[in-house]
């Protein structure tokens, strides 16, 4: 057997693009706004998770530029020998009052956070749990581990609580997003914490699409149910509503201390560089000073759940602002996004292993900066595309 034959099976990105029908690494001449640029023109975008606007704000972009200005562009190295800033102790520092939590730990991306916070904590004796829709990030974290891993039915408590009883007698590590990045719904987080004390079980919570997005304050999914002990780890990126890129966990000093001495993709990777971790700084700050800006965000995302279902699609059980239009068939999906693409819409088309088989979407996502003219565009251009291709 070759090990090439695997390019020439089923449909390539080249059939694609021969098709007129890739719709991946579209170039953006333009920052991530409610509106950007791609090949000269203006579209209207609903793929960018820049849920505050944040991205670029004034007082970011200066944060960044003084970073620079005094660290330079780049660390040299990891945190772990050369790399270590006093701008990344502060954020640390910040993050942890922020979320009353007693420590974070800065990584250089989300999607390292959860490859190392995971593997290290989860040993050859004990088995992580994971909801079937879990961020790729940390299925891989899961497999890097030495620990088993156990997958229940996407936000089924019964599902859980069977594979609770099972591992009785192992140590547990129940992992959930706490907004799901591709259908934008909520975990149900009283029943797993409730479950997690009644088996003995370990909680940590990615919640890359709850900060900034929900509770009364921003401080996410966990603020919204009113639970923060509750659960043992926090985790979080930066490359959403916080306008950067990097992640963090946050939690009991004593875990953060052993994830720091034992995770490989924070000792062996260079640092967040200056810039990306002032720009964070400054927007906790906005996000604390200025919790109006999630007036506007919900108040979109409503608009636009309402448009969609009034329009009949279907949204599945979307409650923030990531909105799915559910289709299914991954052909459709992709006709469905080039109608889009040509009313002047950037929409994201997710299709398997994106999503699981037969739930191909259109992922939308919104932000407090779209105005209404702009989202009213958007719901056009997804009636024209639905009726043409016989999906509403
Ligand atoms: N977790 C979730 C739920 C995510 O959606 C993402 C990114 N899409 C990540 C982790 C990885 O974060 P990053 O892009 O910052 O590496």
């Amino acid at each position: 057997m070759d090990l090439f034959d695997k390019f020439y099976r089923g449909l390539s990105s080249s059939d694609l693009k021969n098709m007129g029908l890739y719709p991946f690494f579209r170039s953006i001449h333009s920052a991530q706004n409610p509106e950007v640029v791609v090949n000269g023109k203006r579209m209207v975008m609903t793929g960018s998770n820049n849920y505050l606007g944040l991205n670029d704000h004034p007082q970011v972009k200066k944060a960044a530029m003084d970073a620079i200005k005094k660290f330079g562009t780049g660390c040299a190295g990891s945190r772990f020998l050369n790399g270590n800033l006093t701008l990344h102790e502060e954020l640390e520092r910040k993050l942890a009052k922020f979320f009353h939590r007693e420590a974070a730990l800065v990584f250089s991306t989300g999607f390292q956070t959860n490859l190392g916070c995971i593997s290290s904590l989860v040993g050859r004796e004990d088995v992580v749990i994971i909801d079937r829709w879990d961020h790729a990030s940390i299925l891989d974290g899961c497999r890097m581990s030495f620990g088993d891993v156990k997958k229940f039915r996407h936000n089924n408590m019964e599902d859980l609580e069977r594979i609770l009883i099972q591992e009785n007698d192992r140590g547990k590590l129940i992992i959930v997003d706490g907004v799901f990045s591709m259908e934008g719904d909520v975990a149900n987080l009283p029943e797993i914490s409730h479950l997690a004390k009644q088996y003995g079980a370990r909680v940590m919570v990615d919640d890359a699409h709850g900060i900034g997005v929900m509770g009364e304050s921003g401080r996410g999914t966990l603020e919204h149910f009113g639970l923060n002990r509750e659960i043992d780890i926090l985790m979080g990126t930066f490359s959403k509503s916080l306008a950067s890129i990097g992640g963090f966990i946050a939690g009991d000093m004593d875990i953060i201390d052993y994830v720091k001495h034992h995770a490989r993709s924070l000792i062996f990777s260079a640092s967040i560089p200056p810039p990306s971790a002032a720009a964070v700084s400054k927007a906790l700050d906005i996000i604390e000073q200025e919790p109006e800006r999630r007036e506007p965000l919900w108040k979109n995302a409503h608009k636009m759940l309402e448009g969609f279902k009034s329009l009949g699609f279907d949204t599945g059980f979307s409650e923030t602002p990531i909105i799915p239009i559910i289709i299914g068939d991954d052909m459709k999906v992709l006709q469905f996004w080039k109608i889009l693409h040509e009313q002047g819409v950037f929409a994201n088309p997710v299709i398997n292993p994106g999503v699981p088989k037969g739930r191909s979407l259109i992922r939308t996502s919104f932000m407090a900066t779209h105005t209404a003219k702009q989202l009213d565009k958007v719901l056009n251009a997804f009636e024209k595309a639905g009726k043409k291709l016989k999906i509403i």
